[in-house]
Formats: structure tokens, sequence, C-alpha cells
């Protein structure tokens, strides 16, 4: 699927816009207790890009635990979660697909922490974990899987 670039993005004000200068790395949805309420749903949606090809404008506040390590992003003024970035996944950021303005485009390649699922819900990905993939070599397997997926 060809996606025009640069992407473009907003938060529900519209005071945090992003800008992405990038193909998307990979597609989430994570089932974990934790992003349940962080999202105040059933899951969350990440697209993946790399941290170099994201540029962010409007004003922030960071939420969620506060974990060390571990960055969730809110708009200051309507507080909707727009993107984490976690130090153990090198230089990327997940960006919360439902800020994308194309969000269609980006259904959920691979769905993780299926073991906290909702019993209730159900997400059509190619790929389910019970929790994460558990090494960065698989991860960069799903990664070039879902290249080949999207332009399949
Ligand atoms: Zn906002
Ligand atoms: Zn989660």
């Amino acid at each position: 699927m060809a996606t025009q670039q640069p992407l473009t993005g907003s938060c529900l004000c519209g005071a945090v816009q992003v800008r992405i200068a990038a193909s998307p790395l990979l597609t989430l949805a994570c089932h974990c207790r934790d992003c349940q309420k962080l999202t105040a749903g059933a899951f969350s949606l990440t697209t993946m890009f790399p941290r170099d090809a994201f540029s962010c404008a409007g004003e922030l506040v960071e939420g969620g635990r506060g974990t060390v390590g571990r960055a969730h992003y809110f708009c200051r003024s309507c507080l909707n979660f727009v993107f984490t970035r976690i130090d153990a996944a090198g230089p990327r950021v997940n960006l919360r697909t439902s800020v994308l303005d194309d969000a269609a485009d980006f259904a959920p390649f691979v769905e993780v922490m299926a073991g906290e699922k909702l019993p209730w819900v159900h997400v059509p990905a190619v790929h389910s974990y019970t929790r994460y993939p558990e090494t960065p070599e698989e991860l960069q397997a799903l990664m070039a899987d879902y290249s080949r997926w999207r332009s399949g």
C-alpha cells in the first residue's frame, strides 16, 4: 500500500501536530492492562516510526506511570495520548495510530500482550503474542515481514 509522505496527524483539539517523513516500521495493538487504562479503551494502537523522521509541534505533557525509560506524551490542552518513547526500543517513536490523518491505512499487523486481552475483543492481526516478541532479532524480522506485507 503506497502512502503519501510526509504523513501528518493531530491530537483531538489540533494543538499538537505531527509529521513523519518515513514509512512506518511496524503497526501494533497492545492489549495490556496499562494500555487499556491509558487509552480508556480496549487496547492501544501504535504505528512505529524512525525517531529522526518524526517531528511534533505543540505543547506536550508527560503522563502514564512515569516509568524510567518509558515516556508517554499527551497534548497539554486536550490530554490526547499522542506518542511514546521507549529507550529500550532504540531510535524509534511509537505514535498512537489514531492521531494519524490516514489512520485507516495502519491496521495492526501484530498484537502483543494478548494474554491480557479483554475477552470480547478481536483484532485481525497477522501475528499474535501472548506477551512481547522476546528478542531484537524477532522484532527486526517482524518489521521486515511488515514491509513485505505493506508492499504486497
Ligand atoms: Zn490537543
Ligand atoms: Zn500495552
